[in-house]
């Protein structure tokens, strides 16, 4: 009897080890560290819990929104400012921007001048704003505009900011992309660290595709030696040293003020005298004045984008609008070679 008590005790004891103690278990496991890519996602989806919910990023221009994006996946939510046909340049932020950034926990901003506007929204946000504010150009080596400008630069007036010394169109440059969604997945990565291993493969697989267009521009680019051309403004500086282009002049050292008809004649004189025939417009911008001069070279206008649109489905990713952009470069180029 005693013994058939104590093994009915251990049956049940076993019973409550088997069943009970390790859903115990499994729900401190899954409290406390959510780990492992599977548990991860789905803590992503339709939001369990409020602290592993999504995100919120908002970043300034298409090229970061792009980088956000992919690199960030279903873990975030990512929202771009500039609309379609906006230039960062000249842009004026609406008060949908400024309710959109309370929302934010990250934002995404080039830097170098760009977008400045960006900085007035958080600062007006004051004490109300949670969000942490990473600017991608910090990690990247920054080319000068007279690097960029070697004819054609106008004594010490600024093009872009108020020190009139660097260039800001890094995102132009596959390569500087690269080290900007690196420094966007360390950024994602100090918010979330129990996430590191899917934003390091985002990452990865992000970069791949970057590789891709730069190994397509590349061999395209290769295929030219005369690749001398005039842009509307100076967004084609790190493409250009990348790739072997020659930027000869710019149409406007301030975009978003009129050019400056002495420049112009400035311009023309030199475009003539290297016998370039190429003037790149864009079309954040009216294409009025590098008309005019293609008509005084007796040239062509191709339009190049420096930004892409959301609403285009030609150009509504960083890469389709690099790859749009190539065939602009290598049509242009085909003529003069
Ligand atoms: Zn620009």
């Amino acid at each position: 009897m005693r013994k058939k008590a104590f093994m009915a005790l251990m049956v049940s004891l076993i019973i409550i080890g088997i069943f009970i103690l390790p859903s115990c278990q499994r729900k401190t496991d899954g409290g406390a560290t959510p780990s492992g890519a599977t548990g991860s996602e789905a803590g992503t989806t339709d939001s369990p819990e409020k602290s592993q919910g999504k995100i919120v990023v908002i970043t300034t221009i298409l090229p970061l929104y792009d980088i956000a994006r992919n690199v960030g996946g279903d873990i975030v939510e990512v929202k771009n400012l500039l609309p379609p046909g906006g230039s960062p340049h000249t842009y004026e932020p609406t008060v949908e921007d400024s309710r959109n950034i309370e929302d934010a926990n990250v934002i995404f901003m080039v830097g170098l001048g760009l977008d400045t506007w960006m900085e007035k929204l958080t600062s007006a946000m004051g004490e109300k704003g949670k969000m942490k504010i990473f600017t991608l150009s910090d990690g990247v080596k920054i080319l000068s505009q007279t690097e960029v400008e070697e004819i054609g630069t106008h004594s010490g007036e600024d093009s872009h900011n108020k020190e009139g010394a660097v260039n800001p169109h890094i995102w132009m440059d596959p390569m500087r992309m690269k080290k900007m969604a690196e420094d966007a997945r360390d950024a994602y990565i100090s918010i979330r660290p129990d996430q590191k291993e899917i934003f390091e493969q985002n990452c990865k697989i992000y970069q791949a595709k970057l590789d891709g267009l730069d190994k397509l521009y590349s061999e395209e680019l290769s295929k030219f030696k005369k690749k001398d051309f005039i842009t509307f403004h100076a967004f084609l500086g790190y493409l250009s040293k990348r790739y072997g282009l020659n930027e000869v002049a710019v149409i406007s050292t301030s975009p978003g003020q009129e050019p400056d008809p002495r420049h112009i004649a400035e311009v023309i004189e030199i475009l003539k005298k290297y016998r370039v025939k190429i003037v790149f417009a864009e079309p954040q911008f009216s294409p009025r004045e590098a008309e005019a001069i293609a008509r005084e070279i007796n040239g062509k206008v191709a339009i190049v984008d420096p930004i892409g649109a959301l609403d285009d489905p030609k150009r509504d990713t960083y890469v389709k609008n690099m790859k749009e952009n190539l065939k602009a470069f290598t049509e242009a180029f085909s003529e003069e070679n």
